[in-house]
Formats: structure tokens, C-alpha cells, sequence
């Protein structure tokens, strides 16, 4: 008898008969022999709708309102899956995030899981129930209901696999497993059998939408088996799993791109320490996430530092940033919107030169400018003109044969 935890995403749950669609395969499981817990998001769009709906009604969105009007998407698909299980003869009980033991901090709509305490979770299944948990949700320490942020259902999932030392946490979407690229892009983008947590964690943090960055990186961090697949065809999905050490490793596995950031620059600082930490530092203090960092040559005492920023911040840091260079006699700030990222990801780079080198050579060929390089041991990504994007990920994905043959 194994334990599984099964995550349904929202275009999964998306309507009364997808919810009885979904019973029907919990109850498969079930009927296999095995113990099941489902986490559930919010059918369809309604986290969308509730946000939309508090921004027509308020402009202030206090946060602690916030997570009571969000999670109450996740806590009614709870309530009517276990009403479609029981029409199956599947005993189940639903649970909110704080009834199933979800201790957060108190950062409302993006609480962190300080402890996952599941002995409900843990009766429902020794008394032969199916628990059926809201996702992306929990209890503050201040005892006040907390939303883990979008796309939080999926590392509900992967903290409760971990708490009740699940066999698996298998992660049902609208896509059958993670591709080789965005299949919308490049219909000959392969699904993959396999993919390593460090080059799944990657791809998530450069463009790749599914799993959420952070449940997987729960998962790497505690090892927890992830299988990512339909909950439409229901055919076997990606494994993500741990590299083995001996293991041939594909040179590139996936290329990923992200045009949801713009790229920052404050121009002719001086060239002396402590000027990147002041600017990072006040940034830092307002919470703002940067990626993607490049210092120019100095050039007589002065230089340019630009980085990456989600779109969202753009104006926020623009602020943070005029006054800076005002402190610093900075030349000035700079804004580019128009830019993406394009990336390649694969575990056997750390050992294979010319990865770099053949990257630069296909985007020359098309013509498409570098503007901003960063790499990491498995990853090269490339800042580009937001139009050339999906060119460089065409390409790119032909030239490094990850076609379906
Ligand atoms: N329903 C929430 C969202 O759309 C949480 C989740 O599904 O992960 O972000
Ligand atoms: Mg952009």
C-alpha cells in the first residue's frame, strides 16, 4: 500500500464534471489499494475573479482580507470534491490549510510554511478517508488565515508528501509533463520521461511555469518524488528525480523564456566600493527581488550597473533608483521594458565546453543581440530583444536536437 499524494490545479477542478472526473481517478487509486490525500486549488480562474473583485471593490487590499477572500476559492473546490468522492462511496473529509495543519509566518498573501503539523490529515487516513486539503493555504502565527502566494497549491502538495513521508506527490495539470520548451512555442517540444530537481528548479526560476519555483525547490531541498502530469489524459507524466552521479547527462535538456521582467539601469556611478551595496541594499529593504546583475568596465571612475526586475516593480524601483543616483550623483536611471530572457538548461553542461559558445553562435546566425549575460553551472540564460524571443527559442531548440525525432 503506498501513500500519494494527488494536487489537482485549477483548469483541473474547472467545473462540475471536472471535479467528477477527478473523483473517479482518486477513486481508481483508492480501489488499487492505495491511501490517497488531494490538495486542491481554485477551479478555473476564480483566484483571478476574487482578485479582480477585491480591486473593484477596494483600493487598499489589506492583506489579512486578502487571504480570507482568496483561500475561500480553494475551500469551496474542497468541500464539493468530497461531496463527488462520497457519490462514489469514497469516504473523504475536507480540511483548510490551518484544520490541516499549515503553520505560516505572517506575510499575508505570500506566507512561508513555518511547520507542517498534518494529525488531522494523519486520522482521516487511518480511519480509511480520503483528505482533501485546500492548497496554498495555512494559519499565521498570529492565527490568522494566510494565502502561500500563486501557485501555492503545489507546494501544499509537495510539504504534505514530506510531513507524512509520502511515496509520491504526483502534481496533475493541463499539460501532460515538462517539455523540452513552451509546447505553444515549438510544437515539436518533446515531454520529458525524466528530469533532476537542480534542472527542473532552473527552468522554474527562468520562464517555465509549471511546478511552482518554490515547491520544487521544497522538493529538492527534502527529497520528495515528484511525478508532473495530466489530469486529462492521464498518461504517465515527468518524473522528477535526483541526478545519479554516473548517470549520462544530456548537454541541454530544455529552453525556457521569460519576458515578465524589464531591465534597470542607473548609469554613471562612481566606481568605488560600496556603491553596488548601497543600491542593492535599498532595494533589498523594500522587499524588491533583482536577478540578473551586470557591472560595466569602468570607464574614467564611472560605470553602469543594470539588472532584471519583474515588470510588476518596475515603477516601485524606478523610484528607489532616482533617489539613489541622486545620493550617489549618479548620471542617471534608465528603463527597458522591451526585453526578455531566453535560456538554456542542462545538467551535462557543468562537464562539456562549448555550450556558451554555441548559444552565442545560433543567436548570432538569427540575427538577435545579446544585451545581458548570466550563467550558473547548468544554466546560460540571455537577455534579448522582447520580439526576438520566441526566434531564439525556435532556434535554439533545433540547434540543440531536442526535437521529438
Ligand atoms: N489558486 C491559486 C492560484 O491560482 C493557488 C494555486 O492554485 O496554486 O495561484
Ligand atoms: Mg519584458
Amino acid at each position: 500500500m503506498a501513500l500519494v499524494i494527488q494536487k489537482f490545479g485549477g483548469t483541473a477542478v474547472g467545473d462540475p464534471e471536472r471535479i467528477q472526473a477527478v473523483a473517479e481517478h482518486v477513486s481508481r487509486t483508492i480501489r488499487r489499494g492505495d491511501q490517497v490525500v488531494m490538495v486542491v486549488s481554485a477551479m478555473g480562474k476564480e483566484t483571478d475573479d476574487l482578485l479582480r473583485l477585491a480591486s473593484e471593490v477596494s483600493s487598499t487590499h489589506p492583506g489579512r482580507e486578502m487571504d480570507m477572500l482568496i483561500t475561500a476559492g480553494e475551500r469551496k473546490a474542497t468541500a464539493l470534491m468530497c461531496m463527488a468522492l462520497h457519490d462514489l462511496d469514497i469516504p473523504a473529509d475536507s480540511f483548510t490549510g490551518s484544520q490541516a495543519g499549515f503553520l505560516t509566518d505572517t506575510t499575508h498573501t505570500n506566507a512561508k510554511i513555518i511547520e507542517v503539523r498534518p494529525d488531522r490529515v494523519r486520522e482521516a487516513l487511518d480511519a480509511g478517508r480520503v483528505a482533501v486539503v485546500g492548497g496554498s493555504q495555512g494559519v499565521s502565527t498570529d492565527n490568522d488565515v494566510t494565502f502561500l502566494g500563486r501557485g501555492g497549491s503545489d507546494t501544499t502538495a509537495v510539504a504534505l508528501a514530506h510531513a507524512l513521508n509520502a511515496d509520491v506527490c504526483e502534481l496533475y495539470t493541463d499539460v501532460t509533463g515538462v517539455f523540452t520548451t513552451d509546447p505553444r512555442l515549438v510544437p515539436s517540444a518533446r515531454k520529458m520521461n525524466t528530469i533532476s530537481f537542480d534542472e527542473l528548479l532552473e527552468m522554474t526560476a527562468t520562464g517555465c511555469p509549471k511546478p511552482a519555483m518554490r515547491s520544487v525547490e521544497y522538493a529538492r531541498t527534502h527529497r520528495v518524488k515528484l511525478h508532473v502530469r495530466s489530469a486529462f489524459t492521464w498518461q504517465e507524466g515527468t518524473w522528477v528525480t535526483e541526478e545519479e552521479p554516473n548517470m549520462e547527462q544530456a548537454i541541454v535538456s530544455a529552453i525556457t523564456h521569460d519576458d515578465s521582467e524589464a531591465k534597470m539601469t542607473i548609469n554613471g556611478v562612481p566606481d568605488k566600493p560600496g556603491v553596488a551595496a548601497q543600491v542593492f541594499r535599498s532595494l533589498a529593504n523594500q522587499d524588491i527581488n533583482v536577478d540578473l546583475i551586470v557591472q560595466n568596465v569602468s570607464d574614467h571612475g564611472v560605470t553602469d550597473i543594470s539588472f532584471t526586475v519583474p515588470h510588476d516593480d518596475v515603477s516601485h524601483v524606478e523610484k528607489i533608483l532616482n533617489q539613489i543616483a541622486g545620493e550617489l550623483e549618479a548620471q542617471g536611471v534608465s528603463i527597458d521594458t522591451e526585453i526578455a530572457r531566453v535560456s538554456v538548461v542542462g545538467a551535462g553542461m557543468r562537464t562539456n565546453p562549448g555550450v556558451a559558445a554555441k548559444m552565442f553562435e545560433v543567436l548570432a546566425d538569427e540575427g538577435i543581440n545579446i544585451a545581458m549575460i548570466s550563467t550558473s553551472a547548468i544554466r546560460i540564460s540571455c537577455v534579448v530583444q522582447e520580439n526576438r524571443v520566441e526566434d531564439a527559442v525556435k532556434a535554439l531548440h533545433t540547434a540543440f536536437n531536442l526535437s521529438t525525432t
